[in-house]
């Protein structure tokens, strides 16, 4: 049986079809989120890789910011259940997931069965998502890709003082011209991301084992910022930003069944 998940999400679209609720068998990431071609290059990218044609999927979740656009899914499931559902799969003894997109942020707390039953979000300020990042890298005119390295090579990481993403960004632009090292500057933008989303987090009460999913999961200055804020080691998966349409596709193998 083949089920597809789609996260339709601010700034990208997921797709991942699962073989009988166990195997992924396809991905697709495409950096074009809701309101955007993006939903559908996915879809066609994933089922281009799979070999498979939309009629012989058994059922289709979506989920994400964009769901209600979407018209080739069966059902809608939010974000949070198919974050939990996804995570857990990769980690089931997870207890804390956080889960930092493109335009906001959000802790998830689960109990030992794996129910969620807390959650704390920002989807207020772009400060503590991956839009700052976004920002700050075209600023310095890297690749999103390249914040991890670069904030791994800083030697005296700055403290980005400013709490506003617009603010921020005039801070980053004189430590430029004053002759920060570019590392140094990069180190402080992920901590400025990761302290912002850990006071969410210790507000939620931090348990083991505490995972990191979404695409900011995969910068691993944030993820190193984020164990020294919080104390913890920090589990992900490389394909985190993944999770949400993992889910998504394991709700509708759930449905089938
Ligand atoms: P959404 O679902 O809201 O569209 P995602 O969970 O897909 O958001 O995350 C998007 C964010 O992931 C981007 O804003 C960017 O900061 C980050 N990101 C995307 N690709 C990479 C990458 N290769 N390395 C590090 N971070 C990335």
């Amino acid at each position: 049986m083949y089920t597809l998940g789609v996260d339709i999400g601010s700034t990208t679209s997921k797709c991942v079809i699962l073989e009988d609720g166990k195997k992924v068998i396809a991905s697709s990431i495409v950096t074009a989120g809701t309101g955007t071609n993006g939903p559908d290059k996915s879809r066609k990218e994933v089922l281009e890789k799979s070999g498979l044609k939309q009629d012989d999927l058994n059922y289709v979740v979506v989920t994400g910011y964009g769901r209600s656009t979407y018209t080739y899914a069966d059902a809608e499931i939010s974000e949070l259940t198919c974050h939990a559902l996804g995570v857990q799969h990769v980690f089931p003894d997870a207890r804390t997931i956080i889960d930092i997109g493109g335009q906001d942020a959000k802790v998830l707390s689960l109990n030992e069965k794996g129910r969620m039953v807390n959650f704390l979000m920002n989807d207020k300020c772009a400060a503590g998502t991956g839009r700052f990042l976004d920002v700050m890298a075209r600023i310095l005119q890297l690749d999103i890709g390249d914040l991890e390295v670069k904030a791994a090579a800083a030697k005296h990481p700055v403290k980005i003082s400013s709490t506003c993403t617009v603010f921020a960004e005039s801070e980053v632009i004189s430590q430029l011209a004053a002759g920060v090292e570019l590392n140094d500057l990069v180190a402080g933008i992920c901590s400025s991301v990761a302290s912002r989303v850990a006071s969410l987090a210790k507000r939620i009460g931090i348990r083991e084992k505490v995972c990191m999913s979404g695409g900011v999961a995969r910068n691993g200055g944030v993820r190193n910022a984020m164990s020294k804020e919080l104390g913890v080691e920090i589990f992900y998966s490389p394909s985190a930003q993944l999770m949400g349409a993992l889910g998504a596709a394991l709700a509708a193998y759930n449905k089938v069944n």
